[in-house]
């Protein structure tokens, strides 16, 4: 069996998109999307380090309502949400915009993290 490692990189950057295992209860193409999101985006600089998860579906295993940036997989596509954080004091994030295609969700997390940096000021 061939195992892939993933070392984080550090600083202030996109940090590893962790994705649900392959499951029955996934919906779509939310392993690919996910490998392709890490391809893309892992190590983008960013104002702050930003956390991601995809969840394959609304059991949210993968803790997307817990990071920065959470993707969660349904019937109709994808659902994104902001604002959460698994560190000191966790809160829940926010449903921002879904069901999207894996298309759409590309446009919206760089809409979402050029909005980000812009209000940050950085
Ligand atoms: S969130 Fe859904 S798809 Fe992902 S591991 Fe849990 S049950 Fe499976």
């Amino acid at each position: 069996m061939d195992v892939d490692l993933l070392v984080v990189p550090g600083g202030n950057c996109i940090k590893d998109i962790k994705v649900c295992p392959e499951c029955d209860h996934g919906n779509g193409s939310y392993r690919a999307l996910g490998e392709k999101l890490n391809i893309e985006l892992i190590g983008k600089i960013t104002p702050t380090p930003i956390r991601m998860n995809v969840s394959g579906c609304g059991c949210r295993c993968a803790m997307a309502m817990l990071q920065d940036i959470g993707l969660v997989a349904g019937l109709e596509g994808y659902a994104i949400y902001i604002g959460g954080t698994p560190y000191s004091k966790s809160i829940i994030a926010e449903k921002i915009i879904g069901p999207l295609t894996d298309e759409e969700v590309f446009i919206a997390i760089k809409a979402i993290l050029c909005l980000y940096k812009s209000e940050r000021g950085d």
